[in-house]
């Protein structure tokens, strides 16, 4: 998130004023150190001034030239004071008043020198008269006042200077004050924003997970009815159509499934072939909408007679349906066989054009085994086939079960 214009500047005003405020204590800490150079320099120099005209006076009252030894000395640390004020002075705007002081101090050098030359003549009357008259103490005098005029002139400058930086200052302090106002305010405000923003985006995370939530719910829903779909696709394509029972692809594929089961756990495999007698007469007969029936209901009593959990009916073609019996060795698949056999005709189902009854009815081949691993599940079809063969071959509505070689007996 960009911070807000607001608050960046007056961050940037508060850093700024504390510089400010810093330069300017800086600058007045220098001004005030420079006037006291400067006002220890004035002194210096009045206090050599006097020691100079002291030292003068005394060796011409005492006609001691020895006295006069120091003066050089004094001198030339007035030249060096009155140097340093000249480089002081200039920084504060003073240079004329300093220069002025320089040309009075020239003309009291002048005097002194004249005094000197004299005494150094001897002529101590005359040096007397000079350092005593009234030139010399004009001289003195203008050069008091304008060393104390400097003094003053100084003081008034840094009571201005200090005026303008106190000004200065106190109008930094303001602005830094109103700065870090300005900082407050766009603070609180920018974390009231930041606060309703992460609350708006809590907000949106909240409705994005519910919608997620909804959206997984919906495709949840949507898989399972697509899977319930499937499975009733599967077992649609799974189911005969006309007859309601599984279809021959079903048979294709439960069968061998059956077989390896049985191979694995050793328990026998009944398989059971039924074909409806004279079918091709019913259906010229009666026609083929009514065949549709009567497979129907054929079908049904098979249903019905093979209900236990893996128990197959399937159509296998035609008018032809194929019983897997699991478990079932082959006296139980014959009994099976033959309720199945004794269903249907006890339907009743009107057939007068059938060589063996005037009903409808079935013929079953039955074969059984306890399959082995090497053997094939199509061994035990071609045998059923053979015992229905045998079936029909014998006269029709019976059952007839595979034994070995040949068809062992029939009910
Ligand atoms: P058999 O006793 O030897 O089995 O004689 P059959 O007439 O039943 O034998 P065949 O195999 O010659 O005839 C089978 C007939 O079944 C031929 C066909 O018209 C009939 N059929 C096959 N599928 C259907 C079907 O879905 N509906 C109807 N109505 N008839 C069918
Ligand atoms: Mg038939
Ligand atoms: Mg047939």
């Amino acid at each position: 998130m960009r911070l807000p214009l607001g608050l960046t500047a007056a961050a940037i005003l508060f850093v700024l004023t504390m510089v400010g405020g810093a330069i300017l204590d800086q600058l007045n800490e220098n001004m005030h150190v420079r006037y006291r150079d400067a006002s220890v320099a004035l002194e210096r120099l009045e206090h050599a001034s006097e020691r100079i005209s002291g030292l003068l006076r005394e060796a011409v009252l005492d006609r001691n030239v020895l006295l006069t030894v120091g003066y050089d000395n004094l001198n030339r640390t007035l030249d060096t004071t009155l140097n340093n004020l000249e480089g002081l002075a200039e920084s504060f705007g003073l240079s004329r008043e300093v220069n002025l002081l320089g040309l009075r101090r020239l003309e009291l050098q002048d005097i002194e020198r004249r005094c000197l030359k004299l005494m150094d003549e001897d002529r101590w009357g005359e040096a007397r008269d000079l350092l005593f008259g009234e030139d010399f103490a004009l001289s003195r005098k203008l050069y008091e006042i304008d060393t104390e005029n400097l003094v003053s002139v100084l003081d008034d400058r840094l009571r201005r200077e200090a005026t303008r930086f106190a000004t200065a200052r106190q109008a930094s302090l303001g602005v830094r004050g109103l700065a870090l106002i300005l900082l407050l305010t766009s603070g609180v405000l920018f974390s009231r924003r930041l606060t309703r923003e992460l609350a708006e985006q809590k907000r949106l995370q909240r409705e994005l997970t519910a919608a997620r939530d909804e959206l997984e719910d919906r495709v949840r829903e949507r898989t399972r009815e697509l899977e319930h779909a499937n499975r009733q696709l599967a077992s649609l394509s799974y189911m005969d159509g006309l007859t309601q029972v599984a279809n021959r692809r079903r048979f294709d594929v439960a069968y061998p499934q059956e077989w390896d089961r049985a191979v694995r756990h050793g328990y026998p495999l009944a398989l059971l072939m039924v074909d409806v007698d004279q079918f091709k007469a019913f259906n010229d007969h009666y026609g083929h909408q009514a065949g549709d029936q009567c497979l129907q209901a054929v079908a049904r009593v098979l249903r019905d007679s093979a209900r236990r959990s893996g128990d197959i009916v399937a159509r296998y073609g035609g008018e032809e349906f194929a019983v897997v019996l699991p478990g079932l060795d082959t006296r139980a698949a014959v009994a099976v066989a033959e309720a199945m056999r004794w269903a249907v005709e006890s339907m009743r189902r009107e057939h007068c054009v059938s060589d063996c009854a005037d009903v409808v009815t079935i013929s079953i081949g039955v074969a059984t085994r306890q399959p082995k691993p090497h053997q094939e599940p199509a061994e035990l079809l071609a045998e059923a086939d053979k015992a229905l063969y045998r079936a029909k071959s014998a006269g029709r509505n019976r059952v007839m079960v595979w034994s070995g070689e040949d068809v062992s007996f029939y009910i």
